[in-house]
């Protein structure tokens, strides 16, 4: 699951103790949905170049707490925001989908 250059991270003291205080800060529920949440998903996603950075990997501003279901639709999510810009369409701030003109 964990890429490559992220393994030494998603195992070290700091993420785990990190991940357990925000999980419990938000009562163990998924932020979108209420349902018992599942992963800890980083809004900015980690890469090789800011991995080593913690106001991006430790900054709980940039940690959201999703379920399964909900962690999937953000994939899919990013998936379609993707496809849809390329077809002239964009996100606005709230999320919905407009034309770019
Ligand atoms: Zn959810």
């Amino acid at each position: 699951m964990a890429k490559e250059f992220a393994r030494g991270f998603y195992k070290s003291t700091a993420w785990i103790k990190c991940k357990q205080a925000y999980i419990k800060s938000v009562h163990g529920l998924c932020e979108r949905c209420e349902k018992p949440g599942y992963i800890v998903h980083h809004k900015k996603h980690i890469t090789p170049n800011n991995i080593n950075d913690s106001s991006i990997t430790l900054n709980w501003d940039n940690l959201e707490y999703l379920c399964l279901d909900c962690h999937n639709e953000e994939h899919k999510f990013n998936r379609e925001k993707k496809s849809a810009t390329r077809n002239g369409f964009k996100f606005n701030k709230k999320g919905e989908l407009v034309k770019d003109e």
